[in-house]
């Protein structure tokens, strides 16, 4: 039986500003390697993903594939490409890139500056895509959220119990992944912070949200970049 193949567009282009640094958060040292390193290793070991897309700045092109792929082997990296000035640009080149190769399956969407995802993550993700098409990890939240209005006055607090944090991977058939953002690209929508809100607003289909973990979390601010630190030592 012929496998459906899942595809990892994993997204490592942007300054990443709120890391005061003037190296790209994404190839800031984690443990002595660059932080890219640590989920491109894991979609490497997977059993799940077969290949793999970074996207990247494009002065980075070459750092990403010598410094990054082939020093550490990483041979399920197809191609390396530029992105775009926004994360919703990057994905979208990524998706254009697969969409010239005629590829289908899953795309697999995931920010590079979540270095810890692990193996289990991935199963989860993909036994999610299989029952609905669409899904999102993510975990519940442990503060409570309040809604304010422009002023800063709290309009309401919804249900804590319905309110998630939403991580990567984001993860959706290909046919999906692909019309929604040609859509999103076409009405030229620009507040887009992550890909299920692009299936939500372009294409209204139901996302399911699947378990992540806590650890997966977007290392953003020199302190995330500690504690990442400390989860590899254990
Ligand atoms: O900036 P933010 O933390 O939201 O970025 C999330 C992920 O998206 C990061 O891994 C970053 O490298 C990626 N990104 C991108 N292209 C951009 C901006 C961000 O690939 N233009």
């Amino acid at each position: 039986m012929n496998k459906k193949s899942n595809i990892a567009i994993v997204l490592a282009a942007g300054k990443g500003s709120r890391m005061k640094s003037e190296i790209e958060k994404q190839f800031l040292g984690l443990d002595g390697k660059p932080l890219l390193y640590y989920s491109l290793k894991t979609f490497e070991e997977s059993e799940i993903i077969d290949q793999v897309i970074v996207v990247t700045n494009a002065d980075r092109i070459t750092y990403v594939k010598e410094a990054v792929v082939e020093k550490y082997h990483l041979n399920k990296v197809r191609a390396v490409i530029k992105g775009g000035k926004e994360r919703y640009l990057s994905v979208w080149e990524g998706l254009q890139y697969l969409d010239n190769q005629k590829e289908k399956g899953n795309v697999f969407i995931h920010d590079s500056a979540r270095a810890l995802v692990s193996e289990e993550i991935l199963e989860r993700a993909y036994q999610g895509v299989k029952e609905f098409k669409a899904c999102a990890v993510g975990m519940p939240t442990k503060d409570t959220v309040k809604i304010v209005n422009e002023q800063g006055f709290v309009e309401h607090t919804p249900k804590r119990s319905l309110v998630w944090n939403v991580q990567t991977p984001q993860v959706f058939t290909m046919d999906i992944a692909y019309e929604a953002y040609k859509r999103l690209i076409k009405e030229k929508v620009e507040e887009v912070t992550d890909d299920a809100m692009v299936v939500e607003t372009m294409l209204k289909l139901p996302i399911k949200l699947i378990e992540g973990s806590y650890e997966n979390f977007k290392i953003t601010t020199p302190e995330d970049l500690i504690m990442a630190e400390n989860l590899l030592k254990k």
